[in-house]
């Protein structure tokens, strides 16, 4: 149970996206080899992986290769099929466990669990006909928020209802079988925490995120959270709760809304690194990857300290629209730093890398990075 993996071993990663990427830069800096399992053929991670296995998820034989050849396994992306991470779990040890993804794959038993752990989360109902979805907007009133259940990123599957809209109408062109309504929160802000937690039960926090979301998509994170005291330790509490109560060993993301009232309520967990945490690449004394690389192979957590006030912004491949992005103006500004992925399409909405600026506090340093971000467009 609480074995650990020192620098040397081979870490499996199942995802080859951003996040395994820069998963992979900070566990081999750190000296340890690293494998990606992808149906990807140019994977973002594979570009930096000792290894990548590129095969489909359902693929047992592989799989099971790739289950034996690491010493440890953990993944960078929720939508992995509960068999395959089943036929990982019987030849390799997977952290954090496949229950803990099986919670966060499906916005429903999320949502269950986090009410029946006396977590703060928005009404919601599931529906699964015309029916359940009438008699769930009048228990739960509008505007509400309709999702699918399960496979649901960044807005992807999302419905706002406001007007009196037909019931059957917005069933029927809902391509999922399983949907969730929730209350529509009125909040003030979107903030979240990042929490590690090694196979001994220790824990460590990172510094609340501040998030600005645009279409639905995380567009902006600052640090520190501009939020009134209190506020960043309880969002602490709630997260080592959530942590602890799923014996998480890696690293899980909290995404929670702070309403008016200064109330947290929990929206999503992701359990492993998060797109509101790149900040801490450049900004913190440990990023949110080496603590993951730290908490999987059971090292000791790194320091969470916040170095300088700092602010990410995404770049989406909206920003290659108007032609190939003007890198060295953005870089003139003081304090900026650049992360691509190594995409080669940039695709609308796809998330194509991020910027980071420091500032003298939170409103200078989104300042800068949102005037960093303007510069790659050469027209401006
Ligand atoms: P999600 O896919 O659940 O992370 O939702 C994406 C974004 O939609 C969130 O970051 C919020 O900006 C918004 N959103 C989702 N659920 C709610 C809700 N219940 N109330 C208000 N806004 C929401």
């Amino acid at each position: 149970m609480t074995r650990t993996y020192p620098p040397g071993s081979t870490i499996g990663v199942m995802g080859g996206g951003q996040l395994g990427r820069m998963f992979a830069i900070a566990a081999r800096r750190m000296g340890y080899r690293v494998q990606i399992f992808t149906p990807e053929e140019e994977s973002p991670a594979g570009q930096f992986a000792d290894l990548t296995r590129i095969a489909d998820y359902n693929n047992e034989a592989a799989v099971r290769r790739f289950a034996r050849d690491v010493d440890v396994i953990t993944f960078e992306f929720e939508n992995i099929p509960a068999q395959t991470v089943a036929w990982c779990t019987e030849d390799c040890e997977v952290r954090p466990a496949g229950s803990i993804l099986h919670i966060a794959q499906n916005r429903l038993r999320e949502k269950n669990f986090l009410a029946g752990a006396d977590i703060p989360v928005a009404p919601f109902r599931a529906v699964r006909n015309a029916r359940e979805l009438a008699s769930a907007i009048d228990q739960i009133g509008r505007p509400a928020i309709l999702k699918t259940a399960a496979f649901g990123y960044d807005g992807k599957g999302q419905q706002t209802i406001t007007a009196r809209d037909d019931f059957d109408e917005i069933w029927s062109a809902s391509s999922a079988d399983e949907l969730i309504l929730e209350g529509a929160i009125d909040f003030d802000k979107e903030v979240s925490v990042i929490v590690a937690r090694t196979a001994d039960g220790t824990m460590a926090t990172f510094p609340l995120c501040e998030n600005i979301h645009r279409n639905h998509i995380l567009d902006i994170t600052v640090v520190p959270a501009r939020v009134a005291d209190g506020v960043e330790h309880e969002a602490a509490q709630l997260a080592r709760a959530i942590a602890e109560k799923v014996g998480l060993v890696g690293l899980l993301a909290v995404e929670m809304f702070l309403k008016r009232d200064g109330q947290l309520i929990v929206n999503e967990l992701a359990p492993r690194p998060h797109n509101s945490g790149h900040w801490t690449i450049e900004a913190c004394v440990t990023s949110q990857f080496e603590q993951q690389v730290r908490a999987v192979c059971g090292l000791p957590l790194g320091a969470t300290d916040i170095l300088r006030p700092a602010a990410m912004a995404n770049l989406l491949g909206d920003v290659w629209q108007r032609g190939v992005p003007d890198w060295a103006r953005a870089l003139a500004g003081e304090g900026v730093h650049l992360h691509l992925y190594g995409k080669s399409e940039p695709r609308p909405r796809r998330k194509m890398g991020h910027l980071t600026a420091f500032g003298a506090n939170p409103d200078e340093a989104i300042a800068r990075v949102t005037h960093a971000r303007s510069a790659l467009t050469p027209s401006h």
